[in-house]
């Protein structure tokens, strides 16, 4: 849609000057609808949980006032369903904070083999209490990039969480990153979280990083998902034009790819844009 405005000089009949100004509607309308199902979506993520809290102590008040095995049941759902909001909250704070600083290029020295150690650190006891093997397979070699390290360690920490999560007990994960050649000189670092659990059927895979998407709701609320991990990937991806790749066979796992420009160990970082 177009819209049109004239000036005119006191007692003129010629406009002194004409404004127009072309907006994208459709994109700006799009982008609306996308906020205000978010919004909407948020507001019923935290509304379950919280349904369900205020279902408890109204039984805790009532019927189950003299039944301590009951109270206790009780008591450790809504700490459960506490912490369930707590996380929701955590993540939706991730995301506007990236989101608010999304023309902002990180252009910090970061090397990947120091955000994987981070990452594994971090990880050990769940990959233990899950029955996994968190196994990683590095080059030698310095692997720098420009980026944010935390947000870098964020990425990297909710892939292989997801891999634990979605993968299959008793298995293993496997951190392992290669080098490729992008045009004429340049490279960029492909550094892969491999899993060998069920997979993701092919006609999720696109979907995978909208908010709250996820291909088996139930599976993922089990395993403590908020739905927002793969949104606060990409995010964080693109702030450091950095891209994502997904690969799965179902039945043998799935492979998340981040591949992510090489810079060179002391030459100067691009200038941020
Ligand atoms: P969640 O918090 O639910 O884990 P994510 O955004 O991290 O949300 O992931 C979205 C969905 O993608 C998950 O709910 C799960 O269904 C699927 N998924 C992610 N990683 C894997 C994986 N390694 N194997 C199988 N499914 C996965």
């Amino acid at each position: 849609r177009a819209s049109a405005k004239a000036g005119y000089k006191a007692g003129g009949a010629r406009p002194d000057f004409v404004l127009v100004s072309v907006q994208d509607l459709t994109e700006q309308h799009r982008l609306e609808r996308m906020r205000a199902d978010f919004v909407a979506n948020a507001s019923h993520e935290l509304r379950t949980p919280l349904a369900s809290l205020t279902g408890f102590v109204e039984t805790l008040q009532g019927a189950a006032r003299d039944d301590p095995a009951a109270r206790e049941r009780f008591l450790a759902i809504m700490l459960e369903q506490a912490s369930r909001m707590g996380r929701l909250i955590d993540d939706l704070l991730s995301l506007s904070r990236i989101e608010l600083k999304v023309n902002v290029r990180p252009d910090a020295r970061v090397e990947l083999g120091d955000v994987v150690r981070d990452v594994v650190d971090a990880l050990s006891p769940l990959a233990r209490e899950l029955d996994v093997e968190l196994q990683t397979d590095l080059p030698d070699e310095p692997m720098m990039v420009a980026g944010e390290r935390d947000e870098l360690v964020q990425v990297m920490g909710n892939l292989a969480e997801n891999a634990l999560k979605y993968g299959s007990s008793g298995e293993r994960v496997l951190i392992s990153c290669a080098r490729a050649a992008v045009g004429r000189n340049g490279s960029e670092w492909r550094l892969s979280v491999r899993d060998w659990g069920p997979g993701i059927p092919a006609e999720h895979l696109p979907r995978l990083t909208e908010r709250f998407y996820r291909v088996d709701a139930t599976a993922s609320r089990q395993m403590k998902g908020t739905g927002l991990g793969l949104a606060i990937v990409k995010h964080i991806l693109n702030r450091h034009r950095a891209r994502l790749e997904v690969q799965s066979e179902p039945g043998h796992g799935a492979t998340f790819t981040v591949c992510i420009r090489a810079v060179d160990e002391d030459a100067p970082v691009e200038p941020a844009l």
